[in-house]
């Protein structure tokens, strides 16, 4: 049978309808159940309200049941809190519009658009339906005396309907925006390290738990899954393998999800999978205080999805890294070995050169070198007009202190002979062993007659002092040739006249300096 809610309005007495009420303001849990609100200036709509719904549950939450009196204590409850599912709103109380007034208010000035106003009137005229439906924002319209506890029950139900799926919306919606926003982020990370922390703590956020984790890599090289990245109880074990991980619930997880290549949810513990194209593979395990809901799951799974692709960009970037830096390193390597190996053959070089220009028993300039610098001076002095002279002496009877003494008793004389006669040269004269027991000095810019002066001094010097070989003085001489250049002459022909001046000085006894100042070509 029918059974009308409300009879034609006979108001009750305002203080009687408000002790047959509820406090106003309820402040109770959502978990407590649904909350809808009832606002109404008549104490009775509100008591036949709570007994025709005492009993209602939906998806296993009962009703939590607001009263009001005025639509101004309505706006107060409002205000404070806006998880309210349903308002059930009468339109004639303060004024004759101040239930149409008040809808205008929570959804324009408070901007509160999920919660679901059901507008009951019960003088239909005063507010028609057409228009207020099209005016204002309003979900249903009845009118009092229509209203059975069965009609009741009906549009509340659809009223909370519509209200979960506005909000679960509006969660998954706020839930796409944090990944995206996580993801854009993860993106412009570059190292490993940086992008693997930044996914636990994305992945911790959208769990709105605070982060606790570890990032686990399985590289595609195989060796055992390393972990990159830890947060919370964890964070002290980047770098280390998953045995560092004391608990075994914790463990087991991170390796099942490797075995299967798959998520893994326990109540406690949330375990992503990712597998990047080169095979490298990831697991990021976070803690949370209760199961996932399927929601979440799936956020989750649209998170790991959307993040592969940046993991698999920092790998690659790191790979890229590393390729670098072993080129570089190559680099570096054959730079340095060039510079060594320069250095190595310009030191050979000089070597080189040395041995090319020197003689290795005295040290003092070969026959090579006594050529070249004598043509450097031939030019000098032809361009300053200033003669050059040259010494050519020859040790003698060398031939029998080799024998009467032995070789190596001759090769110390020579390098003596060498000594001495270095000794009594200018720095810019040149000693030269011209070959065998035959020596040179080039003087540039020196006369005849100083070079004679020259080669007396060094005879002499021989001549004075016999050379101490072990406990054997071995006396020794040598006679001189002496040539100055001469304009046209070539260093060779100066070469030429100074060896028949030493060799006139053989002939006439030796230990004598023979010049040939002039003439004798
Ligand atoms: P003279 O007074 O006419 O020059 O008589 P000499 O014996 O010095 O001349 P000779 O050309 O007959 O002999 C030169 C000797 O010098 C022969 C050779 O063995 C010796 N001699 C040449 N080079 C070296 C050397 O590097 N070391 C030694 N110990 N002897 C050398
Ligand atoms: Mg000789
Ligand atoms: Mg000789």
């Amino acid at each position: 049978m029918t059974q009308f809610l409300f009879a034609p309005k006979k108001a009750a007495p305002e203080a009687d309808a408000k002790s047959a009420a509820e406090p106003a303001v309820h402040t109770a849990s959502q978990d407590e159940g649904w909350p809808v609100l009832i606002v109404d200036d008549d104490a009775e709509v509100h008591a036949v309200t709570r007994l025709a719904l005492r009993k209602v549950s939906y998806k296993n939450r009962r009703l939590q049941l607001l009263s009001a009196y005025s639509a101004a204590e309505a706006e107060a409850i409002l205000r404070q809190r806006h998880d309210i599912a349903v308002i059930l709103l009468d339109v004639v109380m303060e004024t004759e519009d101040a239930g149409l007034r008040l809808t205008q208010k929570i959804r324009e000035e408070m901007g509160i658009k999920a919660t679901r106003i059901i507008l009951r009137t019960g003088q239909p005229g005063q507010a028609p339906e057409e228009r207020v439906i099209v005016d204002y924002d309003i979900n249903d319209y009845k009118a009092k005396t229509e209203l059975t506890t069965q009609k009741l029950f009906t549009t509340l139900i659809a009223a909370l309907r519509s209200y979960r799926d506005i909000i679960t919306i509006e969660a998954n919606r706020a839930g796409l925006e944090k990944i995206i926003r996580a993801s854009d982020q993860l993106m412009e990370m570059v190292s490993m390290t940086e992008f693997a922390d930044g996914a636990l703590l994305q992945v911790c956020s959208l769990l709105e738990q605070k982060p606790e984790g570890v990032i686990c890599l399985q590289k595609a090289d195989g060796g055992p899954p390393t972990i990159i990245a830890g947060a919370g109880r964890f964070s002290a074990l980047a770098r280390s393998t998953l045995d560092a991980l004391e608990d075994p619930h914790v463990q087991d997880a991170i390796r099942t999800a490797f075995e299967r290549r798959e998520n893994v949810y326990l109540d406690n513990a949330t375990t992503l999978y990712l597998r990047a194209e080169d095979g490298n593979e990831v697991a990021a395990l976070a803690l949370q205080r209760s199961p996932l809901r399927q929601d979440d799951r799936r956020l989750l799974e649209l998170f790991a999805s959307k993040i592969s692709a940046s993991f698999t960009n920092v790998l690659l970037y790191e790979k890229l890294l590393a390729a670098n830096e072993q080129l570089t390193l190559a680099n570096e390597d054959l730079e340095r070995r060039v510079v060594e190996r320069t250095a190595e053959l310009q030191k050979a070089n000089e070597q080189l050169m040395e041995m090319a220009s020197t003689d290795c028993l005295t040290k003092i300039c070969n026959r090579r070198r006594l050529f070249e610098l004598g043509l450097q001076e031939l030019g000098r002095s032809q361009r300053s007009g200033v003669p050059f002279s040259l010494i050519l002496f020859d040790l003698d009877r060398f031939k029998s202190i080799n024998d009467t003494y032995g070789h190596d008793a001759g090769d110390e004389i020579l390098r003596q002979a060498a000594l001495r006669a270095a000794s009594c040269l200018r720095l810019y004269d040149t000693l030269a062993r011209h070959g065998g027991e035959e020596f040179a000095v080039l003087l540039p810019e020196t006369q005849c007659q100083d070079a004679s002066s020259v080669a007396e001094r060094i005879r002499s010097h021989f001549a004075c002092l016999p050379v101490l070989y072990g406990k054997t003085e071995i006396p020794f001489t040598a006679s001189f040739g002496i040539a100055t250049h001469q304009p046209g002459e070539s260093f060779d022909d100066v070469l030429k006249r100074a060896d028949a001046a030493l060799y006139g000085a053989k002939e006439q006894g030796r230990n004598r300096v023979q010049t040939v100042c002039s003439g004798t070509r």
